[in-house]
């Protein structure tokens, strides 16, 4: 059974929904901030921040997390561990269950970000945990003096490698194309680093090992020659989905499941609105995140105000 219906209900506790708990906290609309099961969102998984505006020699990703949550409470926000498990969005105060509870709500921000995603080979799953890692930062400390590759062209798996110079003997990135799509400071700094190799338009077919991971089989995306790699582990670093399985049939998605956005962070039900990765195939950056999490605790207020008159 429900309670009385609360102002705001806030799913994600990353950039954007915990500046959204900031902003909302600060009207005093009391915000419940249902943390998910991952809190923190994606900065708890990187080492150094070094582009969010206010720190110019850089900040944690785990410390700007902290301090946005420390301040988000000082608010009044208050934070519930859990995953919201199924959503009903068919009428106002719309219903959010988490495990057997149901929570009311009159207006809700979405800010459920993304997960890493995963190239779906074999042996991916098995070694999961054993060799094949999406988390450079939580796993690199494992792999001192060993050799690892890193999968994917973009900003992240550059800096997941540099990150892995620290502790690997070779980090190798393996790319399916031949130019990156890294950004070029990120390239630069790549390139400056003699631990790290390329094998461009490489593609892994299948992880190999016997109780961890030994190696994969790679297949040259342009000849199609297949070539063995030998090494200790595996980072995935090829992008990430949209966390939006619970919405399917309440909100507008895109082809890509996220979730469809107009004027800045407003979803198909009048109401719920939508803020960071979730919605954001572009940009995904921590401080876009944030200024899309302010947006929805305004527009979230103001269609509180502009219903309850
Ligand atoms: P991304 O830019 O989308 O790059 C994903 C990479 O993975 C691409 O190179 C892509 O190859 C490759 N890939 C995707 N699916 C693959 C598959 N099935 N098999 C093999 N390779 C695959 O993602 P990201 O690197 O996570 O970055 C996301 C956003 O965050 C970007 O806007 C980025 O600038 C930003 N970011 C910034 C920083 C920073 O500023 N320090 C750090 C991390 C991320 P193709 O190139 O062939 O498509």
């Amino acid at each position: 059974m429900a309670d009385e219906a609360k102002n705001l209900i806030i799913l994600g506790s990353g950039p954007a929904g915990l500046t959204a708990a900031i902003y909302a906290g600060r009207a005093g609309l009391a915000p419940i901030i249902m943390e998910g099961m991952k809190p923190g969102g994606q900065p708890m998984g990187t080492t150094m921040v070094e582009n969010f505006p206010g720190f110019p020699k850089g900040v944690l990703g785990p410390e700007l997390v902290t301090r946005m949550r420390e301040q988000a409470e000082r608010f009044g926000a208050k934070f519930l561990a859990g995953d919201a498990v199924s959503v009903n969005f068919k009428k106002n105060p719309f219903i959010v269950q988490i495990g057997k509870k149901e929570y009311w709500t009159k207006s809700l921000i979405i800010a459920t970000g993304a997960d890493p995603r995963w190239l779906g080979v074999p042996g991916e799953e098995k070694f999961r945990g054993r060799g094949v890692s999406t988390c450079a930062t939580c796993d690199g400390f494992f792999y001192r003096d060993k050799v690892v590759a890193v999968v994917g062209g973009g900003d992240s798996a550059l800096e997941e490698a540099i990150f892995l110079t620290r502790f690997a003997k070779k980090v190798i990135i393996i790319h399916r194309r031949e130019a990156l799509r890294a950004s070029r400071f990120m390239q630069k700094r790549a390139d400056s680093e003699s631990r790290i190799e390329f094998y461009l338009n490489k593609e892994i077919e299948k992880i190999e090992g016997e109780k961890v991971v030994s190696g994969a089989s790679l297949r040259d995306t342009e000849t199609g020659e297949i070539s063995n790699l030998v090494c200790d582990g595996i980072f995935m670093a090829i992008g990430h989905d949209p966390n939006t399985k619970i919405f399917q049939g309440q909100l507008e998605l895109d082809a890509k499941g996220y979730i469809k956005i107009k004027n800045g962070v407003e979803t198909s039900v009048p109401g719920v609105f939508a803020a960071g990765d979730v919605g954001d195939p572009h940009y995904k950056q921590a401080i876009v995140a944030a200024g899309a999490g302010a947006m929805a605790a305004i527009q979230a207020e103001e269609f509180l105000t502009n219903t309850s008159a």
